[in-house]
């Protein structure tokens, strides 16, 4: 599969090659990176992208979850436009930046107050940077598995180049065994950091009884709990949060909440992010010179303006019933293979075993996937190298029964090697 991929793929491979000799590994994004080389994406529109090579894909990775819109949407389309007639960097306060604050903050209701950045890795320092502040304390409890942005990555315990906070770092959805580490370190901590479901770590939902735990032991213990939303956020119309019937003290966001423009937000209690006022005596400095970009306001705007509650539930219904589907043709075919996620959100594993730990994921067999990356790319079908998927609004019937007849094939081809 990944010889018939190179032959195919001679534009993207030169291409990769010669952006090679100004950027290590020919990108400027670790994570998009694969063996033998990441396809060249020349241009995309709606739900489909192409290749350098010419080749059509349903786009089935949507940057991410950044990508919610699909390519150009008209309604942002226009509203990025009509900012750049304005003037793009303005030097001040601007309306957009008041409107699009106000949007957020009445979309999640735990965000009393809201401050934006340009990513949702700045978004969760600042969030740990105000909980180690409000609370004296040093300590953040995370999880295996987590991704909560660049120098914040906990997968396989952490990373060489994290930033080096005082990580606790525990087993997602391990009830009992993060209970003997509040236990342990309970009055140092200032923080929790969790992700409602483990997005980039292999769509593993948090368990609504592990998530109230840590809710309740935050209180008890005095550490703040911040939800990273920053993917999951799209999941319903208030967030995993509003689901869930859980009031973090601090939330953090990203992604598609402008549109597809860079983005990121930290907000919650009154009380912590008024830290970053101006006028109180030692306010906290949060600057950033594109915080405020009205691209990126006007964008954003508009982008929650399409993005009712009922489109949103539309969306996750539709992600639902793929996952769904998917699961149950793997079920079929008896297959070390199967689907998890929720709603707008999906990742394939390949194992029999339940999945609910960043553990769990890694223990999946790393050479089937590879196999089924590859020949879901030869059926027209794009998405990360890691196994996620993430619906966008113009993904309808079509695509999804073309990704679900790309599956039943795969399943019927390579039986022997899925028992
Ligand atoms: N948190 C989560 C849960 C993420 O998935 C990501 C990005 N994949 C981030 C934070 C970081 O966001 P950004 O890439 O905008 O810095």
């Amino acid at each position: 599969a990944r010889r018939a991929f190179v032959e195919r793929n001679p534009e993207s491979r030169a291409g990769f090659e010669s952006a090679c000799q100004a950027m290590p590994g020919g990108n400027t994004r670790t994570v998009l990176f694969h063996e033998p080389f990441p396809l060249r994406i020349a241009r995309g529109e709606g739900c489909r992208i192409w290749d350098a090579d010419g080749h059509e894909y349903i786009d089935f990775l949507g940057e991410f979850t950044a990508g919610l819109f699909g390519h150009s949407h008209p309604d942002i389309t226009a509203a990025v436009k009509a900012a750049i007639d304005n003037g793009i960097s303005l030097s001040g306060h601007n309306t957009l930046e008041a409107r699009f604050a106000g949007a957020v903050c009445a979309r999640f209701p735990s965000l009393e107050l809201v401050r934006f950045t340009n990513s949702g890795t700045e978004a969760n320092l600042l969030a740990i940077a105000t909980a180690k502040v409000a609370t004296g304390r040093s300590k953040v409890l995370v999880f295996d598995g987590a991704y909560h942005g660049s120098l914040l990555s906990f997968a396989g315990g952490g990373l060489p180049i994290n930033v080096p906070h005082a990580w606790v770092v525990g087993t997602y959805n391990d009830v009992a065994g993060t209970e003997a580490l509040f236990d342990a370190h309970g009055p140092e901590l200032a923080a929790v950091l969790v992700e409602p479901m483990l997005g980039a770590g292999g769509c593993v939902p948090g368990e609504p009884a592990f998530l109230e735990m840590l809710r309740a032991r935050t209180c008890s213990s005095g550490a703040l709990l911040i939800f990273d939303e920053v993917m999951t956020s799209r999941l319903a119309p208030g967030g995993r949060q509003g689901e869930l019937g859980i009031r973090p003290d601090l939330t953090t966001l990203g992604k598609y909440i402008a549109g597809g423009m860079s983005f990121g937000a930290f907000g919650g209690r009154r009380e912590l992010m008024s830290l970053y006022d101006p006028r109180q005596r030692g306010a906290l400095p949060h600057a950033g010179t594109f915080n405020n970009n009205v691209l990126t306001m006007s964008a954003g705007l508009a982008a929650l303006r399409v993005l009712t509650p009922e489109v949103t539930r539309a969306l996750n219904l539709r992600g639902d019933a793929l996952r769904l589907r998917l699961d149950a043709l793997c079920k079929a075919a008896r297959a070390n293979m199967l689907f998890t996620g929720i709603g707008s959100m999906l990742t394939v594993h390949f194992t029999d075993r339940p999945v609910r730990s960043g553990a769990d994921v890694a223990a999946g067999d790393a050479a089937l996937k590879e196999l089924f990356f590859f020949e879901m790319l030869a059926h027209g079908i794009y998405f990360a190298r890691r196994g996620m998927m993430a619906l966008s609004l113009p993904i309808g019937d079509l695509e999804c029964d073309r990704l679900a007849s790309a599956v039943e094939s795969f399943l019927t081809r390579h039986r022997a090697l899925l028992q």
